[in-house]
């Protein structure tokens, strides 16, 4: 269903005609429901009968299996983890003093670094596809139709405002706990950080021992909200290390008025390695070649240009010139629901379209160690490497000798475990349970597969840390009519 999704972007891409009723349906989502209880009792004990827990140190992580760091690959390997810290990626970590101690997790699978969603905008992805009727050139267009602010934007809005339904702090863990069931463990974009500390790793805000979050910034209004004052004070920013990148919608869409965003950018004097370009779908080689010049990096969503613009980046020259690319699903109205599922869109493109331009290694990469240099995070987060923070993910039933293909080809329910800074929230109910790692953990369906996942953080309702993944749903379910996107997609 996903090729359909694409063959239908591409042709879309060619036509550039209306999308009609149901171009772009997300398949199984139903089926995939997590009210689906068809658990496969044979299938859960296959998934975990070559995986098992030895106790140690609960601080202490050590994962054996294949270790794709992503540049190389170390089979079999070990990743030591203490706290929020690697300590050791090897073929073996036992010289290190800490290793005695370790929990020791045999984990079957192969183990990457956890994925970095660069751009997505948190609070949204409870909505489902929003199926418009006709595509546009630029994201004024959209944002400016009646059918999105009735569909899209005024009912988020109740959600959201505070006066209204007050669902901020759901909408915003419901879209994390999207993202860690498909291996993520960082995530741009979430504006409110008192109800959501518990789970995956913002990259714009300051916690989980992550203080440098406070050293980006985002734009999501554009260029046009920028002044020369304001243009002046970031390039202080800049050089003095304050912000270390400022990540901004920039030319999405594929006509002059789009492009011309890029002209304004160069005028305020933002041609700078900490600008990082969110979109370009509209920028051609001459913008293409400023960008690489001012070593600017991109973020590309193809999901989600091909859904409202039928068309996408000129990618082909975006790698030609060598910019740095990461890949971002964006969010759930128009882009695919997680960057699991960007990294089949990129792929089926490249291979359908594009003359095979991307390797799955390279696919690989562009989510998680580009992704962090994009944002500039890269001495911290995307790779398994000494020093790093112990973000990782485990994958289960892939094919050791080609891991990268593998991990692009998964469906949710191989994710068998998720650990960000050194704490396992997300897994297979047997690995999770020996790790235990709260007592609240709770069993949930993915994808017609037993998991277990870590939410509620204690019994305080302050900031609503007492919720369960289920209280959320309900809350959520509550108060968005139509039905909330659920969290098993594609799972076929
Ligand atoms: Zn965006």
């Amino acid at each position: 269903m996903l090729y359909l999704r694409l063959a239908l972007g591409v042709l879309l891409l060619t036509l550039l005609a209306c999308n009609g009723d149901d171009p772009f349906p997300f398949p199984d989502a139903d089926a995939g429901a997590d009210s689906d209880v068809d658990v496969d009792a044979d299938v859960d004990s296959r998934i975990e009968a070559d995986a098992s827990v030895t106790k140690g140190d609960k601080e202490t992580l050590l994962l054996r299996g294949t270790v794709v760091t992503p540049d190389k690959i170390i089979d079999p390997g070990e990743v030591l983890t203490h706290q929020d810290t690697i300590l050791c990626v090897a073929s073996s970590c036992a010289s290190d003093p800490k290793a005695a101690k370790a929990t020791i997790i045999n984990t079957g699978g192969i183990i990457f670094p956890g994925l970095v969603d660069a751009h997505n905008h948190t609070d949204y992805n409870y909505l489902p596809l929003w199926k418009h009727t006709k595509m546009y050139t630029n994201h004024g267009q959209w944002q400016a139709d009646p059918d999105y602010k009735a569909s899209v934007s005024k009912p988020h809005g109740a959600m959201k405002s505070s006066s209204g339904l007050n669902l901020l702090c759901e909408m915003i863990k419901y879209s994390e706990i999207r993202s860690l069931v498909a291996g993520t463990t960082t995530i741009q974009g979430t504006s409110l950080r008192k109800c959501a500390d518990t789970l995956i790793r913002n990259a714009d805000l300051p916690y989980h021992g992550f203080a440098e979050g406070d050293t980006m910034r985002t734009n999501v209004l554009g260029v046009g909200q920028i002044d020369a004052a304001t243009a002046t004070k970031l390039q202080t920013d800049f050089l003095s290390g304050k912000t270390r990148s400022y990540v901004i919608h920039l030319s999405e869409g594929i006509d002059e008025t789009a492009r011309k965003e890029f002209d304004q950018l160069e005028a305020l004097g933002l041609l700078k390695p900490q600008v990082v370009v969110i979109h370009g779908t509209a920028l051609g080689q001459p913008e293409l070649t400023k960008m690489k010049q001012a070593n600017m990096p991109m973020i590309w969503s193809p999901s989600s240009n091909l859904d409202l613009y039928g068309s996408t980046n000129d990618i082909v020259t975006v790698k030609k010139l060598g910019l740095l690319l990461a890949i971002s699903p964006d969010w759930t109205p128009s882009g695919d629901p997680n960057l699991l599922d960007e990294f089949k869109t990129v792929d089926t493109l490249s291979k359908t379209k594009l003359s095979n331009l991307f390797s799955a290694k390279e696919i690989v990469v562009m989510g998680t160690s580009n992704a962090a240099a994009a944002i500039k995070f890269d001495k911290e987060i995307g790779k398994l490497e000494k020093g790093m923070r112990a973000d990782v993910m485990v994958l289960s039933g892939g094919d050791p000798k080609n891991p990268y293909e593998s991990l692009i080809t998964s469906r949710l329910s191989q994710i068998r475990l998720v650990v960000a800074s050194g704490v396992p929230l997300y897994g297979d109910p047997g690995l999770m349970t020996a790790l235990t790692p709260n007592s609240y953990c709770e069993s949930v369906q993915i994808c017609s597969t037993a998991k277990m996942i870590c939410v509620k953080e204690s019994t305080d309702s302050t900031n609503k840390l007492d919720q369960s993944l289920g209280d959320i749903e309900t809350a959520l379910g509550k108060g968005y009519a139509p039905g909330i996107l659920p969290l098993s997609t594609n799972c076929k």
